[in-house]
């Protein structure tokens, strides 16, 4: 599903421009616009989810295809080895900004320990 206000469903169709690194038939990866650590991506599913809220169980191929990516990328991005953080903000006390489920991959540097 294509939503035509969603800034990702936009990346996903190339329809704004991004660095993409990624896609296959579902899913699309490309360099955050303001990245927090030296390798800083993000995977999406090209079909409109509105956060890991929307995830049922009919997604979960998609969700594991999802991670399997994000593990192939750590490793092509140099990461794999010395280590990554994968991150899904959810919702306003998630920090969530942006209405489309998307995952972080975070790497490059020691991240700080902090998670909350
Ligand atoms: P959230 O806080 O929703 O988990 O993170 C949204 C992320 O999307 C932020 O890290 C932000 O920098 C990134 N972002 C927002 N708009 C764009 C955009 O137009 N292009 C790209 N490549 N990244 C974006
Ligand atoms: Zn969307």
């Amino acid at each position: 599903m294509y939503h035509e206000d969603c800034i990702f469903c936009q990346i996903a169709q190339r329809k704004i421009p991004s660095e993409i690194i990624y896609e296959d038939d579902k899913l699309v990866a490309f360099k955050d616009i303001r990245p927090l650590a030296p390798v800083h991506l993000l995977v999406i599913p090209k079909s409109h989810l509105g956060s890991l809220n929307d995830v049922t169980p009919e997604h979960e191929s998609l969700i594991g295809h999802l991670l399997g990516v994000i593990r192939r990328l750590a490793q092509e991005f140099g990461v794999a080895e010395t280590g990554y953080r994968v991150v899904t903000n959810t919702g306003a006390d998630g920090g969530q900004v942006v209405g489309h489920l998307h995952f972080h991959l975070l790497g490059g540097q020691a991240l700080e320990a902090r998670i909350g």
